[in-house]
């Protein structure tokens, strides 16, 4: 029984850190970057993979 709690919890948490790298404007998955230029420049982010069509960022936790 412990280790049918166990799998759960992992497929539940497989699935969180699935669905939270979509892209919450269009679905697609989202990437990390590295800005190449500007203020936050050598800092990671994550970038939406639909860019340039699609130019939502989030940054990393
Ligand atoms: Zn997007």
């Amino acid at each position: 029984m412990n280790t049918e709690n166990k799998r759960c919890g992992w497929v539940k948490r497989a699935l969180f850190e699935f669905f939270s790298n979509l892209c919450p404007k269009c679905g697609s998955s989202l990437v990390l970057r590295v800005a190449k230029q500007g203020a936050n420049k050598g800092n990671e982010f994550y970038g939406c993979s639909a860019y340039p069509k699609c130019r939502h960022t989030a940054t990393v936790s």
